[in-house]
C-alpha cells in the first residue's frame, strides 16, 4: 500500500513536533517543517528515521508564498503527494492592544492568516486532482472567545475558524475535510513565560484542573486527519479541559 504524506507547519517544537510523532506512529510519511529551531527538527527527523518513518525535514518561513512554494514542491518531488496538511505554526505576543505596532499586527496575520492561506493554495491543487485530501488549521480558545492582551492573536486565530468554515464549504464536493483544532492552555514553550501564580489560576479556572499536553492536541489533529472523521468538515474541535464550553 502506497503510504500517506502528511505536511506539519512548525513541527520543531510543541504540538506540532508530538504531531510528527503521532503521524509516524500511524505510519505517514512526514514533510517536517521549522524555521529557526533547526536542531531540534533535525533530532525530530533523526528520532523517526531511527523508527522507519521517511522525514523531510524542510525549513521554511511560512509566511513567506515563495518558501511555502518551494516546500510544497519538493514535499510531492520526495513522496508524490500530500494527503494532510496540518497548518500549525505560530507565534504569540502578550500586549495591551493600544501599544500593539502595526509591524507587530501585521507579523501575527501573516505568520498566522497569509501562512494558512498559502498552504492550504499549495496542496489544494493535488488534493482536488485527487478527490481526497483532510486539512487541519490550529487555532486557539481565543479564537473562539477572545483574549485581553492578546487580541492580535485572538483576531488572527478566529479568522482561522471562518477559513475553516468557508473553505470547508468549498471543497466538500472535491471529497477535501477542512477542519479545526482550537486548543486550550497547553504545557508548551509558547506557555514557558507565564509566572507560577498565573499558571495556578489558569489551572484552577479549568475544569479538569491542569494545562493540557501536547499529545492530547496531536491525538485530535490524527482523528481530524484519520478516516475516522470522513463525514466531518467545517468543524472546531477544541479540547480545552473544560476550559470554554
Ligand atoms: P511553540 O512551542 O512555541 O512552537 C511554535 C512552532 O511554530 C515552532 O515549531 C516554530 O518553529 C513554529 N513557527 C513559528 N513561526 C514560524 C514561521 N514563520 N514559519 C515556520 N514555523 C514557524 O508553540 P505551540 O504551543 O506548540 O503552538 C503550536 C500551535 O498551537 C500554534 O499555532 C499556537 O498558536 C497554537 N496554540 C497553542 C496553545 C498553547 O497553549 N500552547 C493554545 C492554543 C493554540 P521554529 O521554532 O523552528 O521557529
Amino acid at each position: 500500500m502506497v503510504k500517506k504524506t502528511v505536511l506539519i507547519t512548525g513541527a520543531s517544537r510543541g504540538i506540532g513536533s508530538a504531531c510528527a510523532k503521532v503521524f509516524a506512529r500511524e505510519g505517514y510519511n512526514i514533510i517536517l517543517n521549522f524555521l529557526s529551531s533547526e536542531s531540534e527538527a533535525l533530532e525530530l527527523a533523526g528520532e523517526l528515521s531511527k523508527k522507519g518513518t521517511e522525514v523531510l525535514p524542510f525549513r521554511a518561513d511560512v509566511s513567506d508564498f515563495k518558501q511555502v512554494k518551494e516546500m510544497v514542491e519538493a514535499g510531492q518531488r520526495r513522496f508524490g503527494k500530500i494527503d494532510a496538511l496540518i497548518c500549525n505554526a505560530g507565534i504569540s505576543q502578550q500586549k495591551l492592544f493600544t501599544d500593539i505596532t502595526p509591524e507587530e499586527w501585521h507579523r501575527m496575520m501573516s505568520v498566522t492568516v497569509d501562512a494558512a492561506f498559502y498552504c492550504c493554495q499549495a496542496v489544494l491543487p493535488g488534493m482536488i486532482r485527487r478527490q481526497k485530501g483532510k486539512i487541519v488549521l490550529v487555532s486557539s480558545i481565543w479564537g473562539m472567545v477572545g483574549a485581553s492582551c492578546e487580541v492580535h492573536y485572538s483576531t488572527a486565530k478566529a479568522a482561522l475558524i471562518g477559513l475553516t468554515k468557508s473553505l470547508a464549504k468549498e471543497l466538500g464536493p472535491s471529497n477535501i475535510n477542512v477542519n479545526c483544532v482550537a486548543p486550550g492552555i497547553i504545557e508548551t514553550d509558547m506557555n514557558s513565560s507565564l509566572d507560577s501564580e498565573t499558571r495556578e489560576v489558569l489551572a484552577q479556572e479549568t475544569p479538569l484542573g491542569r494545562f493540557g499536553t501536547p499529545w492530547e492536541i496531536a491525538e485530535a489533529v490524527y482523528f481530524l486527519a484519520s478516516e475516522k472523521s470522513d463525514f466531518i468538515t467545517g468543524q472546531i474541535l477544541s479540547p480545552n479541559g473544560g476550559f470554554v464550553i
